[in-house]
């Protein structure tokens, strides 16, 4: 049992904060580890930024700074949300590194040796203003199916078809408006469908661990070519202008962001050894030693999205670039986080902000007991319900877990001076201690941590009853009752005890005060402590308070209290009147348009000028909210309109609607946007 695992999250791309998903996948790792350390094993658990690419080399420059600046602006704030979560990564790195720059480079000289490299000229769209090549992204027009307006180079989200940005009527760049134009340019491919790669893949797929069943057969239908299609090779370079890492002998090409990304977790590995913290951490081998090693196990936490990535190209790259490299040894991939049903979406923001979440006070372990609570093994979709929140944190683990010590120690601390015996013996106590240990340990080992937090609950609950059933209130007052109310309170808190480590990589601070505070340890409990039978406690200090349903509230609902409008030429604002009938609603066209441009207007401090899509028309409407977006970012995304708003003339045009925005004390204007599936021209009732 001397494995030392190191273990990854997928990278986040430093192109903003994390996201309410981030911190699940988190959380989720970071529960892993705390269990592998607790039961004595060595764990090396490292991230870092994903840096490179179009998306930040064009928000920086949209920002007037340099993509270094912004990715170290955001790599800045990334502390305050994994503090804040008690996520204990031993070391942040970024992709945007020379321990990256040297080993994606090396990786890649391994893969060309190896004959998986070969290069082909390929015709693209090129933006002739911005002197760029286009990504799909990049690129808009006509659909060539159902010619609805304004639709991305890859697929129509009218009609759904899937086309070449090539098929498109009309293309536009989405940067500039340019009528982009075709040229051709030299790219590296990664030869996957090399039967070498594939045969390879088949074998690591099959064996048991490596991925979770449902995952080895999505990625063997890959390689088998879904349908007619053969499996492709991969594009990993990109054209300058690019942010990301130059490859080798071919100047002006660079590594598409997703081949580096990757080598990110080997590079924050590096840095981390580099930096002495590996040392530090007991982990006396160099880098190479370590990766080498028969002991070592590399543990990928991922997303159900990157699972093409992360169990095709990344185990296949890693093989044939040969050692020190070694292949995954587990990818564990989980589904999304919805919020009350509703899938959150990175590009809206929507879902709950966990700096919001810390900025109220919530405490994080709530959500940390709640997402374990949650989870299983398997890449299912995980719901935050608040109702559900709400319940389970109070009366798991308030009214049943910290209730027990809350109940018991008062008595041991007030009675027996603060000193445990028992009399009654500690033998079947430690051994009951050890078959929900056993359960416990073996559910938090096969990642089904939900049903560790059932079975832990199951518990806390038959301690509690046997408690209720002693009444040791009622012993208490009987002086010849003295070893009975002794035993009773022994009793439930050696189980606190056994809880509160079995808790412990879900609760971690939580632990730490009960170790030190109740118990007087000076050092953290780790799982063999459960067996332990405590020998005397401090007096008892509240542990963790219940969820308020008004930080739900303010957690989840938006702003409430009616400004005026922001987003429209100020209308008078009259109070609203306390009913309205459903005639009188029906009379408002309320529209989904898709922001199709955005600018400043030159003299207006407050507006920006928007071309809405309607899918049928477009309509310019000037909306007062330049102090809270900033127009790049707006641009492609849905919102809500009035659309039969009387038209209004002002200074700087016509206005033809307006958009819909919330704002009240806590901020705003904050736009608002219909779920995934809407499309522009979706009528809202
Ligand atoms: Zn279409």
């Amino acid at each position: 049992m001397s494995e030392t695992f190191f273990v990854t999250t997928a990278l986040p791309y430093a192109n903003g904060p994390f996201h309410i998903g981030h911190i699940m996948e988190y959380i989720q790792a970071d529960i892993w580890v705390r269990f592998e350390r607790l039961q004595g094993k060595r764990v090396h658990f490292v991230g870092a930024d994903d840096a490179h690419g179009a998306p930040i080399m064009l928000k920086a420059e949209a920002e007037h700074i340099t993509p270094e600046q912004l990715v170290a602006r955001i790599g800045a704030g990334r502390a305050r949300y994994l503090e804040g979560f008690h996520i204990g990564f031993d070391h942040w790195h970024s992709t945007h590194s020379p321990e990256n720059t040297a080993l994606s480079q090396d990786i890649y000289r391994r893969l060309k040796a190896a004959g998986l490299v070969y290069s082909k000229p390929i015709e693209q769209f090129f933006d002739p203003v911005k002197g760029m090549f286009l990504a799909d992204r990049y690129i808009k027009g006509e659909c060539p199916k159902c010619h609805a307006k304004d639709q991305y180079g890859d697929a129509c989200e009218v009609c759904g078809s899937v086309y070449a940005p090539t098929e498109l009527i009309a293309p536009y760049s989405a940067l500039t408006g340019a009528k982009p134009v075709l040229k051709s340019s030299e790219h590296f491919f990664f030869r996957l469908s090399d039967a070498r790669c594939v045969a390879f893949l088949h074998e690591w797929l099959a064996v048991a661990g490596h991925v979770q069943p449902q995952v080895a057969n999505k990625a063997r239908e890959w390689l088998a070519g879904k349908g007619e299609q053969a499996l492709g090779d991969w594009d990993i370079s990109r054209d300058a202008p690019y942010f990301g890492i130059p490859i080798p002998d071919a100047p002006g090409k660079f590594f598409y962001v997703w081949l580096d990304a990757p080598i990110g977790y080997l590079a924050a590995l590096k840095s981390y050894f580099e930096s002495g913290k590996a040392r530090a951490n007991g982990e006396l081998r160099s880098f190479e030693d370590f990766l080498t090693a028969p002991d070592t196990r590399q543990v990928h936490f991922i997303g159900k999205d990157i699972i093409y990535f992360h169990t095709l190209f990344w185990p296949a790259m890693l093989h044939f670039a040969g050692a020190p490299y070694r292949t995954p040894d587990n990818v564990h991939v989980h589904g999304f986080i919805t919020v009350s049903g509703a899938k959150m979406s990175k590009s809206r923001g929507t879902g709950i902000s966990p700096l919001r979440y810390l900025e109220l006070g919530m405490n994080p372990e709530w959500l940390r007991y709640y997402i374990a609570a949650k989870l299983n093994a398997n890449v299912e979709d995980l719901d935050f319900n608040p109702a559900d929140f709400l319940a389970r944190v109070n009366s798991d683990l308030i009214g049943k877990y910290v209730n027990i010590a809350s109940r018991a120690a008062p008595f041991i601390s007030r009675h027996f001076g603060g000193a445990i015996d028992y009399p009654g013996g500690t033998e079947a106590l430690t051994q009951r201690a050890r078959e929900v240990l056993e359960q416990v340990r073996a559910s938090y080992d096969a990642r089904e941590f939900g049903r560790a937090m059932r079975e832990i609950m199951a518990f806390a609950d038959r301690v509690n009853q046997e408690f209720d059933a002693r009444q040791p209130w009622v012993l208490a007052k009987d002086p010849a009752q003295r070893e009975a109310l002794q035993d009773s309170c022994a009793r439930a808190l050696y189980s606190f005890k056994t809880l509160t480590c079995l808790l412990a990589p879900v609760l971690p601070a939580v632990a730490e005060r009960v170790a030190r505070e109740l118990f007087g340890l000076d050092r953290a409990l780790t799982f063999a402590d459960a067996l332990e039978p405590p020998r005397r406690i401090e007096p008892y200090q509240h542990l963790m308070t219940r969820v308020d349903p008004k930080q739900l509230d303010a957690l989840l609902e938006p702003p409430a209290e009616p400004k005026p409008p922001a987003a429209a030429p100020a209308q008078s604002a009259a109070e609203a009147p306390a009913t309205l009938s459903l005639d009188a609603f029906k009379q408002v066209d309320l529209r989904v348009a898709r922001i199709a441009a955005a600018e400043a207007v030159a003299g207006a401090d407050k507006l920006l000028k928007l071309t809405l899509d309607l899918g049928t028309e477009t309509r310019t409407v000037f909306a007062g909210i330049k102090a809270a977006y900033d127009p790049a970012t707006l641009v492609g995304r849905l919102t809500v309109m009035v659309a039969n708003l009387a038209p209004r003339k002002m200074k700087f045009g016509l206005s033809e609607g307006m958009v819909l925005a919330a704002s009240g004390p806590q901020g705003g204007p904050f736009l608002l946007s219909p779920d995934a599936g809407a499309v522009p021209g979706m009528r809202i009732s």
